[in-house]
């Protein structure tokens, strides 16, 4: 089997979509290449006395906006190629979603469950110290988020630290993204990724000249999926989809996959999950020992929401899924791509359809540097302009309306309906954009180069601008 070079594989989209722009040369060289890379090791005392050597990595991709933005992830896989390429991929992601960053990444190679909670508290403050010491940290300087194997917890670390080391800089908490809400997160953080990625899988699904050439018929509703990976995007996708009545045929986990034709309730498998210790042996489910098994299941939809070459040369011809949507990143190799592309399967790219999670981030980096939670100046006003409107309708047309019917149509907007509709929007948008350049650029043009020539255009646009590249 060849070694995954996963840097390489983003090279490849990148030089696909370059040669449908008309950019200089040096400059798609200067967009394409990785800005910074800093690699970090340190000294661990472990619980039981041991020392052990602990390695981090931080790359920036791309400086023409700043900060640089990107997740921190906790995994045996991450080295300087793993986070290379999603540094890339995020200098991407947030144009294509005009979020304006440059690109990051950072990971620490550990097997996160091998660690109690006190070892990975001393490890992420440790890695926040390393990345503060070298400026690889800071709200205007490159922010980071969660990722695989790290959630809020670890951001309220890091926020915590920054804050100690900054001697009273006002914006600090501003220096990381995905913080609990009562240490400066923003509500819809959390489930922001999985929530982007249903939007997106839903506009996909809603276009009928698109969706009818797989035997498709429009609308999410009833579509057959699976989901390989329960963590904080696989779940959310997966719940948002069940709640838009899709029916989750397929579910999967490290230790197992688990079948069910007439669809799993997620819910129910998360908690006969937290009860076993595992997805398997759910009440009505077959199990499929080989959880990687499930990637070639008979399904509509197959969402990869767990790592990166999930999906390779060696199974593509076995996917029976109509559509490949790319929750995490880097599921598809291009090898594999090549083979569904053959197939007639349609993949909506990660670079796109993961965007959720940047795009929320940005909103609580906005908050955290206004100071003031979203809808909070203005949420009565527009309640009583509301009122008030009601009112002359009221007495314009003599009718009454019912408590019920004036409190629904009044309703001011909290922080989460703001939030959710500035994702919603967003996603839709980015969609039609990338869509509207395949179409402009031909229809043997998948969504991923469409992506990328989207993304490569904007980016390109920034550096144009600074006059230094013709
Ligand atoms: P997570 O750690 O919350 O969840 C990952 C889940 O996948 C875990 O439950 C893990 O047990 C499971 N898993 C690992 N290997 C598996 C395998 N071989 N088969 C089945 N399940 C497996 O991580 P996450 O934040 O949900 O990230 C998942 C993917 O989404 C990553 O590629 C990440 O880069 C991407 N992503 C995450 C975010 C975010 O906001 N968290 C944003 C954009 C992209």
């Amino acid at each position: 089997m060849s070694k995954f070079r996963f840097f390489e594989q983003v090279n490849r989209s990148f030089d696909r979509a370059a040669k449908l722009t008309r950019h200089h040369p040096t400059l798609l060289d200067q967009i394409k290449a990785c800005n910074a890379v800093y690699y970090i090791s340190f000294p661990l005392k472990r619980d039981d006395g041991t020392i052990e050597v602990i390695h981090g990595w931080r790359a920036e991709h791309s400086h023409h906006r700043l900060p640089t933005k990107g997740g921190i992830r906790y995994s045996m896989s991450v080295g300087d190629d793993e986070i290379m390429a999603l540094a890339a991929l995020m200098t991407y992601k947030c144009a294509i979603v005009d979020v304006p960053f440059g690109g990051a990444k950072g990971g620490v190679r550990i097997a996160r469950h091998k660690y109690s909670e006190a070892e990975i508290e001393r490890i992420t403050r440790r890695y926040t110290f390393e990345l503060v010491k070298k400026r690889f940290i800071g709200p205007g300087i490159d922010v980071p988020a969660p990722d695989f194997g790290t959630g809020p917890k670890e951001m309220a670390w890091i926020a915590d630290t920054y804050m100690t080391l900054s001697g009273g800089d006002i914006n600090a908490l501003a220096c990381v993204t995905g913080k609990p809400v009562t240490q400066g997160g923003i509500r819809g953080r959390v489930e922001a990724t999985g929530r982007g990625v249903f939007f997106g899988i839903r506009e996909a699904c809603g276009i009928a000249e698109d969706i009818k050439p797989l035997g498709l018929s429009p609308g999410i509703e009833g579509k057959r999926v699976v989901v390989q990976g329960l963590g904080n995007v696989g779940y959310h996708a997966a719940k948002f989809l069940q709640e838009g009545g899709a029916v989750l045929v397929g579910l999967a986990e490290y230790e197992g996959a688990i079948w069910k034709a007439d669809g799993l309730d997620v819910d129910a498998v998360m908690e006969h999950r937290r009860e076993t210790g595992s997805i398997l042996n759910f009440p009505g489910a077959t199990n499929l020992p080989r959880s990687s098994d499930i990637l070639e299941v008979d399904c509509d939809i197959l969402v990869p929401a767990a790592l990166e070459n999930q999906i390779t040369g060696e199974n593509a011809s076995r996917v029976k899924a109509k559509i490949v949507a790319e929750a995490a990143n880097g599921p598809t190799t291009s090898e594999a791509e090549a083979v569904l592309k053959q197939k007639g399967v349609m993949i909506i790219p990660d670079v796109y359809l993961n965007a959720g999670g940047v795009t929320v981030s940005y909103f609580e980096w906005l908050k955290n540097l206004s100071h003031v939670r979203f809808g909070r100046m203005e949420k009565r006003f527009e309640e009583g302009a509301h009122r008030r409107l009601l009112q002359v309708v009221q007495r314009v047309t003599g009718k009454e309306f019912s408590e019920a019917d004036v409190l629904a149509s009044t309703r001011g907007a909290t922080e989460e309906d703001i939030v959710n509709s500035g994702l919603e929007d967003t996603m839709i948008a980015a969609y039609h954009q990338i869509r509207d350049t395949r179409l402009r650029l031909g229809s043997s043009i998948d969504l991923r180069t469409a992506a990328f020539v989207v993304a490569i255009d904007k980016v390109a646009v920034s550096y144009e601008e600074l006059g230094i590249f013709p």
